[in-house]
């Protein structure tokens, strides 16, 4: 639009919807500046907290977000908990639109008895422990007691957690999994992992790589599906199924007489209770799973085929539980400040789909109508917790694509009190946070950090060897 100052554009989260959503940004409008509000000192989201250490090949698209970084139009506020520590309003005046990209900062409960006895670790937790989370750092997983755990989920988070759990030591040193986590599992017991599902084979939500990864552990051997759990005729279902049927009936290459270790899947089994030690009535001791079976109008070898419960229940012995049944967003607090409602039951920010930020007010149909100018959200807070990072991208380039567009179409974006934002992005908003105390961390300072950690790495032969404290992390800018 002739005359318009650059578009001003605050992003809340750096993970991969941040990232790509300021990349296509950037890429269309060439005087585009994007300021990057993340809460830790260090960037990427679930890519550094979440994919597994042993999968470094995932985490290429850092490159990607480095050459983002790069940019003289691109600045890093590190170390900022906006809505926490930074109030949303005081975002507001400086910019001309905000990008919610907070991704899904809690794990759904199972919400059965005895959910918070002691050995229960949600996955977000021991994925956050291995790979260094400051928030988990400390979760310190009894693994050295037992040998029997279950997984309850069967997504591929789940499949994540019970390979760090059965791998060879070996193969993770070299990662970069934290020095803590490689120690609690050189010292791990656990010997037979259950990964538990409410459903049947093929409606599991793990991918093939993921399965096929776990089918091949050396020195690992799986228990074999029953029979007629598997379909009868594999050839007759599309692809992506026939491909699992046949390396679920095909198992592992291991025979038990080789293994040291062994997992088994345990399909239609929703998990009823947790049950507590007789001798220690605070730690977890088996579970209780009530079985189901596929309703009578449910084709069991639809992906989405629905189960019903029986009277029938079964007790895994299990002193040491993962659940793993998804992640959940959370509302920023002072959303509503902004005029940006958040859906609680869905836990997202209501959005037309194409990351607009929508008005709960807005019926059905008039997609843009109910437009809260100048918000748009990405990624998991977009569409709710799952997906890859592929469709992450997917997601977060419409995002950008709308913000473009309706800047290139004269939308109302961001007004204050009637005036058009002050474009002063973080410079505006630099003079509140250091009055609360707060301390940027910027894109040169990570990079120090980040140097750090690789040569602490190096001398262990290790990837990096990451920072799990943010005190810790600061203290290597302030040396
Ligand atoms: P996130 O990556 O979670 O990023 C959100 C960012 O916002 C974080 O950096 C967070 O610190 C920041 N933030 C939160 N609150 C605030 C605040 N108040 N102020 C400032 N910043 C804030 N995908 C793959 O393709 N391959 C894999 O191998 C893979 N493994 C995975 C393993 C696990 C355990 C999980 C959970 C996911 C995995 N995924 C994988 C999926 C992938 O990580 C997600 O699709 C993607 O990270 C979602 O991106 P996002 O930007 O929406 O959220």
């Amino acid at each position: 639009v002739p005359g318009r100052k650059p578009l001003r554009l605050a992003v809340l989260g750096s993970g991969p919807a941040g990232f790509y959503t300021a990349y296509r940004v950037m890429h269309k409008l060439q005087d585009a500046v994007v300021d990057m509000y993340e809460q830790l000192p260090a960037p990427y989201g679930l890519v550094r907290y979440g994919v597994a250490p042993d999968h470094p090949e995932v985490k290429n698209c850092q490159d990607k977000f480095e050459e983002v970084a790069s940019s003289p139009r691109f600045n890093f506020i590190g170390n900022i908990d906006v809505g926490h520590d930074l109030p949303l309003t005081s975002l507001r005046p400086h910019y001309d639109a905000i990008l919610f990209a907070y991704g899904a900062a809690e794990d759904k409960r199972l919400g059965i008895p005895g959910e918070d006895l002691r050995n229960i670790y949600s996955a977000r937790a021991f994925v956050g422990w291995y790979n260094g989370l400051p928030q988990y750092a400390g979760l310190s997983p009894v693994l050295d007691a037992v040998e029997e755990a279950v997984i309850i989920g069967q997504g591929n988070v789940a499949m994540d957690v019970a390979r760090i759990l059965l791998s060879d030591i070996d193969a993770l040193r070299k990662t970069d999994i934290t020095e803590y986590a490689l120690d609690a599992l050189s010292r791990s017991k656990v010997k037979n992992v259950k990964v538990v599902g409410r459903r049947g084979p093929m409606q599991a939500a793990f991918t093939i790589k993921e399965v096929r990864e776990l089918l091949n552990l050396p020195s690992v051997s799986f228990e074999p599906i029953p029979s007629d759990l598997l379909p009868p005729d594999p050839k007759k279902l599309p692809r992506q199924q026939r491909r699992i049927a046949e390396i679920l009936a095909k198992g592992s290459p291991t025979p038990p007489s080789a293994a040291t270790k062994s997992w088994a899947f345990r399909f239609l089994h929703a998990p009823s209770a947790f049950n507590p030690s007789p001798n220690n009535s605070s730690t977890l001791a088996s579970t209780t799973f009530n079985l189901t079976r596929f309703t009578p109008d449910s084709n069991p070898t639809d992906r989405s085929a629905r189960v019903e419960s029986t009277p029938e229940t079964v007790t895994l012995p299990s002193s040491l539980a993962f659940r793993s049944v998804g992640y959940k967003s959370l509302p920023l607090p002072g959303l509503s400040d902004l005029g940006v409602p958040f859906d609680r039951r869905m836990g997202i920010i209501p959005n037309d789909l194409y990351g607009r930020v929508i008005s709960p007010e807005i019926g059905p149909g008039v997609l843009t109508a109910g437009h809260v100018p100048g918000m748009y959200c990405a990624g998991w807070v977009k569409r709710g917790p799952t997906g890859v990072i592929a469709s992450t991208m997917e997601d977060a380039f419409t995002s950008g694509d709308v913000i473009v567009s309706d800047w290139e179409n004269g939308v109302p974006f961001l007004k204050n009190n009637g005036e058009g934002s002050t474009g002063m992005g973080w410079e505006g908003v630099r003079g509140e946070a250091e009055k609360r105390g707060l301390r940027r961390v910027s894109w040169e300072e990570w990079k120090r950090i980040d140097e750090v950690e690789r040569e602490r790495g190096r001398v262990k032969g290790k990837e990096r060897e990451k920072f799990t404290d943010v005190r810790q992390m600061l203290e290597v800018l302030d040396s």
